[in-house]
């Protein structure tokens, strides 16, 4: 039988990334005993088991609240900070918008979002592939943050000053821009590089 995986997040809140016990609980007890469940850097829960107990498990996880993406080569859900300014100081509504708007595209390289509801930036957005900011009622796009390997570097501004309706659509133009001309497994930090921001902030204008 082979063996498949997926991913779960509870989504975010005020306080962060928030796991119920219950939802931990039927994680646990439905799974069964030769699962893999994995804890990712990027705020997922990797869980690996049989194929044939896939969808049923899917189902029941998404009873309790959970939402389920696809692991691998895909857009990641977004990494939120923990708004510990408020709700509409730090944005929530506006994170949770783009973090539905965002999750699960497939795309050259596995990217990841990140969003920081100030410019403390509490969640590392400098270093996610893509890295939001707001900065009072303007939100700023950082892109090509790396933090793995020596090599690592930080996100250089893409675009600042948008309002909260411009965020989502420049975002999904990104996606879909890596999406159309990124090369198989080449990193977003790469593709920047190679497009030139010039012509990618073309490109989304
Ligand atoms: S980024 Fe700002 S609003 Fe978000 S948790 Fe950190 S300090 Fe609080």
């Amino acid at each position: 039988m082979s063996r498949t995986k997926f991913a779960i997040t509870p989504g975010f809140e005020i306080g962060g990334t928030l796991f119920k016990p219950e939802q931990l609980a039927v994680l646990g007890s439905i799974v069964g005993e030769d699962a893999r469940i994995e804890l990712t850097t990027f705020k997922q829960l990797y869980v690996e088991l049989e194929e044939d107990q896939l969808e049923e498990v899917k189902q029941k996880l998404r009873e309790t609240g959970l939402e389920i993406h696809p692991a691998g080569f895909f857009t990641k859900s977004l990494i939120a900070c923990n708004f510990c300014r408020g709700a509409e100081d730090a944005g929530l509504d506006v994170a949770k918008a783009l973090g539905d708007a965002i999750a699960g595209y497939e795309v050259p390289s596995p990217l990841k979002i990140g969003y920081a509801g100030c410019a403390l930036g509490t969640s590392e957005p400098l270093l996610k592939d893509i890295g939001v900011v707001k900065m009072k009622d303007k939100y700023d796009i950082y892109v090509g943050g790396e933090g793995k390997s020596l090599k690592a570097t930080v996100g250089v501004l893409f675009m600042s000053g948008l309002a909260a309706e411009q965020l989502i659509p420049v975002i999904l133009q990104l996606i879909k821009l890596f999406q159309q001309n990124g090369r198989k497994k080449e990193k977003f930090s790469k593709f920047i590089e190679r497009m030139t921001m010039e012509k990618l902030r073309e490109a989304v204008s």
